[in-house]
Formats: C-alpha cells, sequence, structure tokens
C-alpha cells in the first residue's frame, strides 16, 4: 500500500520539476490512469480521493499551468501526511510518548479545504487537524427523539422518518418575497406536510419516493400539523444532522453548519482513534473521566445525552486542569532562578515596628513575616499581598522596602494612577526620611509627566545607584529605565496590572522580589486559579477601631438628606467625596456632569464650603496638585470622576456620596467607599442611582447589607464571571467553556493532581509525563 503512495509521489515530484509541462511520464499523466485502477490506493486514501486524482489526471492536459500546480500541491500534501501516517504506525510502539506530528499538520491537506477555505477555518481559530478535533459545539440541538406521524404533537422538536410521497414543487408567497418549498412525506401512519423558505435548491435534491429523516419543531398551519424549515439528511446516509443529539458550532462567514459538521465528523473518524491519552490511568480513574477519544466523540456528535454529559465532565475537569498546570509551571520557571539575600536584624525589624504611630494588626504581622522570609530565602519571592480596603498593606511593603534598601539594593514602586503614586512617594518619604533610614534626595518620584530634563537626572541616578527608591507609574516600565541593583518590585492595585507589565518590570532586574499588592479580593478559587502562581498573604483584620461604614441607599428625590449630612459632617471638621459615574464613550458629559456639578455644590448647596474638582481632563501634575490641597485640608469637598476610585487615603473624610450608583460594579463601589471610614470616626456612604426604577439593585443592597470585600468580590465574580479577572492575566488562556470557576470541589481536586504530578517530575520531562506535557504547551504555547 505503502508502495503506491510512493510510486504516485515521485511521479508528482518528477512532474513537478519537468515544470508541469505534463512529461513526467511519456504519453503524459494519463498514462497512470490504468495504474490508479489497478493499485489499493483506495485503502489508504478513499474512494472519494482516489476519484479525484483520476478525474485530474484525465483532465491534466488540458487545464492551465497555474491550476496545475495548484492541484499536483494539493495532491502530494494528502500524500505526505498520508505517509507519514504510514511510518508512524510501523513506528509506534505501545509507549509513544507524543502524539503522531500529522496531528499538527496544516488543515489545507485535509481533503477538500483548499487556501480559501482554510483562511475561514483560522478566522475560527483553526489552524491545525487538532485544532479542529478540539473546536467544540456552542450548543446541541436534541433531534434524537423518533416518533411516528399519528404520535406527534404541537411544539415538539423532534425526527421523523417518512418517504417524499408528493413532487417537490416551490412557489412564490403571496407577497412574493418569499420562495416556498414544499412536500409531503408518510411514514405508514399518516403523513406531515414540510415547509422550506427560500430553500428552493432543496427541490432539485429531493425527489418522490425518497426516504429521508427531519428533524425540527412541529408546527400547525391550517389545523394541520407541519414542519418549517426542518434539517434533512437521507435516510440512508450516516445521520449527523438528524435523528440524534446535533452538535451545532460557533461559525462564520463562508461556512455553514453542515459543512463544519462533515468536515469535523470526517476527521473525528480518521483521527479519534489514534489520539494518545495524555492523563495516566491514575488520574482517569481518581477523577472518573472518560478516555479522550470517546470524550472527544462524544463531545461532538453524542449518542445520548448521558455520554455527553460524561465527555462535559472530561473537558470541565481540562481545562481547570491545564490552567493550574500552566501557573504552576509558570511559578517553577520562576523559582528555579537565584534571587539575593536580603536580611533585617530582630534588633532592627522590632525598633522599626515600635517607631509606628499604632499597633500592627496579627494579620499584618503575619503577612511582614512572610514577606521577610522570601526575601532571605535565595529564591524571588513572588507574593500577593491581599487586604480589604482600609487593612493595611502600605505599612506591611514598608518593612520589605526597608530591609532591601538596608542591604543596600533599589527598590522601585509601581502604581496605576500618579495620584497614588505621588501618594507613595509622600507617605515613604516621610516614612524614611524622618526616620533617617535615607536622605530626601535618595527617594524620588518619576511620572510621564515629570519633566525631560529632570527625568534624565532621575534616569542617571537610579542607573549610577544614587537613588534607593523609585515611585512611579508604568512610566517606570515604558522609559529607558535602568537600575544600577534592583532588588524589589512592589506593585500596588495590582488588578490594573496584568501579568505582561509585571514581566517587564521583572525584565528590569537580575530576578528581583516582586511583591504585588491588591485591594480587589480575590476569591479562593481564582487564588487557586488564575493567581495560582503567586504566594499569597492575606490581611484579614481591619486595624483596631475601624467602624462599619453605613451605607445606604437614597431615592434620587431625597438628594436633600445627604447634602444635609454631609453639611454635618463638615462642621463637625470632616471632609466628603461626591463622586459622579464616568459615562463611557462620552468625554464630554463626564466633563460637564462633574464640572457643573460642583458648580451647583458650590453656589446652591454648600456656598459655606470649599470644593475641589478632580476629572480626567486635568494633567498629572494638576491633579496632584488638587489632591494635595484636599490632603491638606484646603478644601472640604472633593468633588471627583471615579480617579479617586483606587488606593487614596484621606484619614479625616468621613462621607462618599456616589451619584449614579447603579451604573458601577460591586468591586468599584466597594472601593470607592474603601475612600472613607480609615479612622475611628463613624463613617457613611451614600448611594443614589441616577432614576427612580434603578433604586432596587441587587448590587446596591449587597453594598447596604456588607462591608465584606471578599464577600462582594465572591457575587461580583458570580454575577458578572471572571472575564476580568482571566482578561487581564491570561492573555493566550481563552477561559472557560465546561468549567465554572467558582466550582471549588472541582478546582481543588485538579490542585491535588497537578501537585502531585509536579512533585515527582518538576520538569514533566519522564516518559510518562511527555503526552501531558505537550499537550499543556498546546494549551499554554509560550511554556514551550
Ligand atoms: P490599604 O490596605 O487600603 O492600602 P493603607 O495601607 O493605605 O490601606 O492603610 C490605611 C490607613 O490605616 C493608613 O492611614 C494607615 O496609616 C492606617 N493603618 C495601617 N495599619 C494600621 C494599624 N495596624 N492600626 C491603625 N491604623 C493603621
Ligand atoms: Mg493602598
Amino acid at each position: 500500500m505503502q508502495d503506491a503512495l510512493s510510486t504516485l509521489k515521485k511521479v508528482l515530484i518528477l512532474e513537478i520539476k519537468k515544470n508541469y509541462s505534463n512529461t513526467a511520464l511519456v504519453g503524459g499523466l494519463q498514462r497512470f490512469l490504468e495504474f490508479l485502477d489497478h493499485s489499493d490506493l483506495d485503502k489508504s486514501l478513499g474512494k472519494k480521493q482516489v476519484e479525484y486524482i483520476r478525474n485530474l489526471f484525465t483532465i491534466y492536459p488540458s487545464i492551465p499551468h497555474q491550476k496545475r500546480k495548484e492541484e499536483i500541491e494539493k495532491i502530494l500534501n494528502l500524500l505526505n501526511s498520508n505517509l507519514e501516517n504510514a511510518n508512524n504506525h510501523l513506528r509506534k510502539n505501545t509507549n509513544q510518548p507524543y502524539q503522531d506530528p500529522s496531528l499538527f499538520s496544516d488543515i489545507k491537506v485535509i481533503w477538500g479545504i483548499g487556501e480559501k477555505n482554510s483562511r475561514i477555518f483560522n478566522k475560527l481559530g483553526i489552524f491545525s487537524i487538532y485544532d479542529l478535533l478540539k473546536y467544540f459545539p456552542r450548543k446541541y440541538q436534541d433531534y434524537s427523539k423518533l416518533k411516528p406521524i399519528n404520535q406527534l404533537n404541537y411544539g415538539e422538536e423532534i425526527s421523523v422518518i417518512g418517504t417524499i410521497s408528493q413532487e417537490l414543487h416551490t412557489r412564490k408567497s403571496k407577497r412574493g418575497n418569499l420562495k416556498i418549498t414544499e412536500t409531503t412525506i408518510s411514514d405508514g401512519t399518516g403523513s406531515l406536510r414540510i415547509t422550506w423558505f427560500n430553500q428552493p435548491y432543496i427541490a432539485n435534491q429531493l425527489s418522490r419516493g425518497m426516504s429521508i429523516v427531519v428533524s425540527g419543531k412541529i408546527d400547525v398551519y391550517l389545523g394541520l400539523l407541519v414542519m418549517n424549515n426542518p434539517d434533512w439528511e437521507h435516510l440512508d446516509s450516516e445521520q449527523l444532522h438528524t435523528n440524534r443529539i446535533v452538535p451545532i458550532y460557533p461559525l462564520t462567514a463562508g461556512i455553514t453548519q453542515r459543512q463544519i459538521r462533515k468536515v469535523i465528523h470526517h476527521n473525528l473518524n480518521i483521527w479519534s482513534s489514534k489520539i494518545l491519552e495524555y492523563f495516566s490511568e491514575e488520574v482517569i480513574s481518581r477523577n472518573q473521566l472518560p478516555p479522550i477519544n470517546f470524550a472527544l466523540n462524544q463531545i461532538n456528535f453524542p449518542e445520548k445525552s448521558e455520554t455527553l454529559e460524561i465527555a462535559k465532565r472530561r473537558f470541565a475537569f481540562e481545562e481547570i486542569f491545564f490552567l493550574q498546570l500552566g501557573v504552576l509551571v509558570q511559578k517553577r520557571n520562576w523559582i528555579k532562578k537565584e534571587a539575593e539575600i536580603f536580611k533585617i536584624s530582630d534588633k532592627e525589624l522590632n525598633q522599626s515596628i515600635e517607631s509606628l504611630p499604632f499597633q500592627l494588626t496579627e494579620a499584618q504581622l503575619k503577612a511582614i513575616d512572610q514577606v521577610l522570609i522570601n526575601l532571605k530565602s535565595g529564591t524571588p519571592m513572588n507574593r500577593l499581598l491581599q487586604g480589604d480596603v482600609g487593612s493595611g498593606k502600605t505599612v506591611v511593603a514598608r518593612f520589605a522596602i526597608e530591609t532591601v534598601i538596608m542591604n543596600n539594593a533599589q527598590v522601585a514602586i509601581m502604581t496605576p494612577t500618579s495620584i497614588l503614586a505621588d501618594q507613595h512617594y509622600q507617605t515613604f518619604t516621610s516614612m524614611f526620611v524622618n526616620d533617617g533610614i535615607i536622605r530626601s534626595d535618595e527617594i524620588a518620584l518619576l511620572l510621564g509627566s515629570t519633566p525631560k530634563k529632570e527625568k534624565e537626572l532621575i534616569l542617571d541616578r537610579l542607573s549610577s545607584g544614587e537613588i534607593k527608591i523609585v515611585v512611579g507609574t508604568h512610566a517606570l516600565i515604558e522609559d529607558p529605565v535602568e537600575f544600577c541593583n534592583l532588588g524589589l518590585a512592589v506593585i500596588d492595585e495590582q488588578h490594573r496590572f496584568g501579568v505582561h507589565q509585571r514581566n517587564q518590570l521583572h525584565k528590569k532586574g537580575h530576578s528581583p522580589h516582586l511583591l504585588v499588592m491588591t485591594a480587589t479580593p480575590i476569591p479562593r478559587s481564582l487564588a487557586l486559579t488564575v493567581y495560582g502562581d503567586l504566594d499569597i498573604s492575606i490581611i484579614d483584620e481591619m486595624p483596631e477601631g475601624r467602624k462599619f461604614i453605613k451605607t445606604m441607599i437614597l431615592h434620587p428625590d431625597d438628594r436633600k438628606r445627604a447634602y444635609d449630612l454631609i453639611r454635618q459632617q463638615l462642621n463637625a471638621g470632616f471632609q466628603a467625596f461626591i463622586i459622579y459615574p464616568l459615562v463611557e464613550s462620552s468625554d464630554d458629559f463626564e466633563f460637564t456632569s462633574a464640572v457643573n456639578e460642583s458648580k451647583r455644590l458650590q453656589d446652591e448647596v454648600f456656598p459655606n464650603f470649599k470644593i475641589g474638582l478632580l476629572h480626567g481632563r486635568l494633567s498629572p501634575t494638576e491633579k496632584d496638585l488638587v489632591m494635595e490641597l484636599f490632603r491638606a485640608e484646603e478644601f472640604n469637598i472633593l468633588v471627583s470622576t471615579t480617579v479617586v476610585e483606587v488606593g487614596v487615603d484621606i484619614p479625616k473624610a468621613t462621607v462618599a456620596l456616589i451619584e449614579g450608583a447603579n451604573r458601577y460594579g460591586l468591586a468599584q463601589l466597594h472601593q470607592i467607599r474603601g475612600r472613607v471610614g480609615r479612622n475611628q470616626e463613624d463613617a457613611y456612604c451614600i448611594l443614589i442611582p441616577e432614576n427612580e426604577e434603578a433604586v432596587e439593585n441587587e448590587r446596591l443592597e449587597a453594598m447596604v447589607s456588607t462591608n465584606d470585600g471578599f464577600f462582594l468580590a465572591d457575587l461580583d465574580l458570580k454575577q458578572r464571571g471572571p472575564g476580568e479577572f482571566l482578561g487581564t492575566r491570561q492573555s493566550g488562556f481563552i477561559g472557560f467553556k465546561y468549567a465554572s470557576v467558582t466550582d471549588l470541589p472541582l478546582i481543588e481536586n485538579c490542585r491535588k493532581e497537578v501537585i502531585n504530578i509536579l512533585a515527582n517530575d518538576p520538569f514533566l520531562h519522564k516518559n510518562e509525563n511527555l503526552l501531558l506535557n505537550q499537550e499543556l504547551c498546546y494549551y499554554w504555547p509560550e511554556l514551550k
């Protein structure tokens, strides 16, 4: 069999060498027809394809040069993949460590998919045969129920088998805008009227006497049962589109359900039995998973709903399993590097702790301890410090920073906004300079807006090592910043930073320690999956004396009550935030609403108080100035768009009024609320939805019911899905189709399996894990 393939291949190659002049054989390629007829090529290539080659050779003399070239290349591709296959079978023994390489060949080698079609498949993300086999349905249509015609009921979705009892004919609808093709099928128990709209070509495909299967919904027309626009198939063909649970695939222009089903079905037939199981027997049996071949067949063309469920369970497991394996392998790559060792003596540590104006909470002490252990471990810290707004994360970072600069290395502190960078710059300046740990010229603020001359000076002094601490926005990674000896990078409010940016910063040092701080509480399920490459410290305790922030929803008409409360707080010497929503795609609106409102508030509502205004149109310098004045209590009220959402610390603020509250997500509302209640005083958060209808709002009610950021984050995750987390984290990762990211038992199970495997074979180099490694790289190409 292989000989015939090779002979054919030789002839074709010779024809290429002869520049498609039809001279590879004396008398032309037509001479090869006889050989084709007597070979058993159809066994390896299939009847249809041999027939195709026959036709080509017959018409070869009459087709133009370019067409000859295309056709020969196509056939060669096909032969090559078949030869490779055959060779693999010879080579194959019981313990093949990798999948058959032809699985990863371009879909163009698939019979019937040419250059043009392949581009359509590419649009669906299908490039290789393997991609095609892993292209799963978006949903299913259950046409598996089959009934005789006399038992049909109105409204059911069902399949019916019958013989066409009336010649098909097509007419125009009364208004002339529809082409209606009609017929009747009978099955001995009765007959059923069938109608197709705007598919006149069906009349050429079907005729009286043929047996067909139709699947669709039973309707009533003029008192008779009918089926409109059913899917149909010949009874003697293998049924893909009717009489079964039918897969519905995501499509794009240029391809139909019928076409894609056929291609996938055909290739599953060829390939599914050849795909090797990548999970070990133990993993399969412990988790009661079906084998990969069965699962692939059932997820595409399920026999019944039970087997479909079994297949879905396997792929749900796979999704979570490979996500976790991916992040843990990433972590493994990270910690195999060496990092500088930074230590602080107990005496110095205690002195610093005692110099604080407050007592650290147990949770803070524990986090500090975990951080210091990492810093002296010799492997790079990769830690996420997670704590609700106001829980005191900054002071934990302080000890990490102090330890590193005392050891003569440098620290970079990165924030998402310049307001926050400025705030940290001030906090750390007063912390370290006042305590005599550094001089004031050893800490610098570097923003996108820093004047060029000043920036150059800072860059110089960073690369010479004179500057010990630099605080900045993403300018820190964008500009050609060079460090002399970067020992630690601290990233505040992590959810605004993707992995990509973290890596870029990481590249600035050999392998600096990394401390990522976030106030967005990350539910445990995500901590194990999406954030699984980070060690996590949780500050789950508020500093003593913090009060519950009283949160209330006011009707828009009751706004006056909110103003009364604010006035009362201002009279008592406190400050207030009034926040207006940022309206998408309409900067102007945002601008005018904050600006106009602040004017109105100043003139009409709070004439005796000073109001500051902050919005996206201000330059970073202007924003910093406004914040500084607010912090210095030059303003009593800050009117702002959501730029203050993140991290801003104004201890004297006790009220936050949020206008248009229904427009925000839960996490954002919680963040804004966290701007108040940062001292021992009573604090208030007032939510005013933009209209009366929005008053009853589940999210706003959740805000009223609890101050617990973890609870709110979980709720947020359940309501909105993990898109935001996944989106910013794993660019290559497409998200879950079958698994739920809140399915904690499944997540924990997978985690155990993954840890188990990595413990025995950290680099997945052992023979038994090579297939698994290959599959991992398929999910995570960047790990190759
Ligand atoms: P966040 O975790 O939101 O970043 P910060 O680090 O900004 O919180 O701390 C919030 C406020 O609480 C700051 O003014 C800080 O000085 C203060 N603080 C931090 N830890 C304590 C503590 N243990 N006791 C009292 N106040 C604290
Ligand atoms: Mg903070």
